[in-house]
């Protein structure tokens, strides 16, 4: 550390101070050093550009840095940057938790802002557990979720997430026992899970899932059909439904929110990721009226047992609600619909490459599926060789572009897919980093 003052910026040894997410940090290859982004665009420290292929972690859903965002976010800075929720409110999280009860289906009406996804599932676990302590029944305490399901980093987020695949099984010994199965695929499946959701139904305080597409797990996508039996599962045997949408909301999927594809209303959804436009994190924990209804009476200690310091940050939620006044103005769904006709012209060739399982496409979502896990690292490096910025993860290669992309840059980022895979894995050596 030095002692007078700054040291000027460098990012020459960025491996010595910042540690980085899911990164061996002895043998990783050096972090490459953004110095500006502009829309789908990425500048390098060197003066490369890259296309960026996943949105910075699927946020971005407006390109990076939006002028309607950023304008929001300075004139929120200049003017009310933050105010805490205990006792106090403010026009912004006001706006935006009354535009997403309008935007969500239903009764999705009660909304409680949080920092960040992880936290946003957390608060859907705990709303859940204190909702069945609050009904007299706090044998209701597990949760029932799916293999390949991912849900954050924080504790109880980990305890739901994979515990086998995902990339918290170091720490399964550590966490709280739940229960597993997998996504029911087609009626046969539904009837299977349908009886094992009764078996358990006496401790099953909620079903948790992310609709339609499991992200980080694999990029796994199930059919509307699939969520809507679990749905009707969960109603018949008592238990809430919690759907995890902070990969799947603000159109990633096709529709607005995944759930409205399968006409579910769950009884708590959480919000993330795009939430902001990719600029800031917030996210949401939004109830239906019936959960939001068991916390009231007389009793303080009734209340819902959770408060982050930052909650409802105000250029947080002014980020948000540019991002929301762009899926208003900007017709988002119908580029998704463009996009997603373009991925599958693009990517379906692939499928007859030597080392190809499956190509697959929902909405803004390509997915090219390898026989073996690949060299992450080496992967990535030759992407950027090739102008593009991707996260292989496992044996996924992955689009998850701004909603925004002309078709000319796709075209740059599904060709780059298509000479990497084609030529081979020409890599051996272990991968340097897991995260998607
Ligand atoms: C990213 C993600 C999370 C965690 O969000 P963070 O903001 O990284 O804490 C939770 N659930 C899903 C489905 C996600 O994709």
């Amino acid at each position: 550390m030095t002692t007078s003052g700054r040291t000027p910026f460098s990012f020459a040894d960025p491996a010595r101070h910042l540690w980085l997410p899911y990164t061996q940090m002895q043998t990783a290859p050096a972090p490459l050093p953004v110095v500006a982004m502009d829309g789908v665009r990425l500048t390098l420290a060197d003066g490369r550009v890259l296309i960026d292929g996943v949105a910075n972690w699927w946020t971005a859903a407006h390109g990076a840095a939006h002028p309607h965002i950023v304008a929001a976010i300075q004139t929120q800075a200049a003017t009310l940057p933050h105010v805490m929720l205990g006792g106090l409110v403010h026009e912004q999280a006001l706006t935006l938790a009354r535009r997403l009860a309008g935007m969500l289906p239903g009764d999705l009406d009660h909304v409680f802002l949080v920092d960040s996804g992880s936290v946003a599932v957390e608060v859907a676990l705990k709303m859940a557990l204190q909702y069945w302590i609050r009904k007299g029944v706090p044998e209701r305490r597990r949760f029932l979720a799916f293999r390949h399901g991912y849900h954050g980093d924080t504790a109880g987020a980990m305890a739901v997430t994979d515990p086998d695949e995902g990339m918290h099984a170091l720490f399964k010994d550590h966490l709280v026992p739940q229960v597993f199965t997998d996504v029911p695929r087609g009626g046969e499946a539904h009837a299977t899970f349908d009886a094992f959701l009764d078996a358990h139904k006496s401790e099953v305080a909620a079903v948790i899932i992310e609709p339609l597409v499991q992200g980080a797990g694999g990029m796994r996508f199930h059919d509307p059909a699939d969520l809507a039996a679990i749905a009707a599962s969960a109603k018949r045997h008592g238990a809430l439904l919690i759907c995890d949408e902070i990969f799947t909301g603000f159109a990633r999927t096709g529709a607005l929110f995944a759930v409205n594809e399968a006409n579910v209303v769950p009884d708590i959804l959480c919000l993330g990721k795009a939430l902001t436009g990719g600029v800031v994190s917030l996210a949401a924990t939004v109830a239906r009226a019936p959960v939001f209804e068991a916390f009231l009476s007389d009793q303080p200690t009734h209340a819902l047992m959770h408060g982050p310091t930052y909650m409802g940050n105000a250029i947080a939620c002014a980020a948000a609600n540019a991002s929301l006044d762009l899926f208003e103005r900007e017709p988002r769904l119908a580029q998704v619909k463009a996009i997603e006709a373009q991925l599958m012209a693009e990517l379906s060739p692939l499928k007859s490459l030597p080392g190809v399982v499956e190509v697959r496409v929902k909405g803004a979502i390509g997915v090219v599926e390898l026989e073996r896990t690949a060299n992450a690292g080496a992967l990535r490096q030759r992407f950027v060789a090739k102008g593009v910025w991707l996260r292989p993860f496992g044996n996924i290669i992955y689009l998850t572009p701004a909603l925004t992309i002309a078709p000319d840059d796709l075209t740059t980022l599904t060709s780059a897919i298509a000479r990497v895979v084609a030529a081979g894995d020409k890599d051996s050596g272990i991968s340097t980093e897991v995260g998607a």
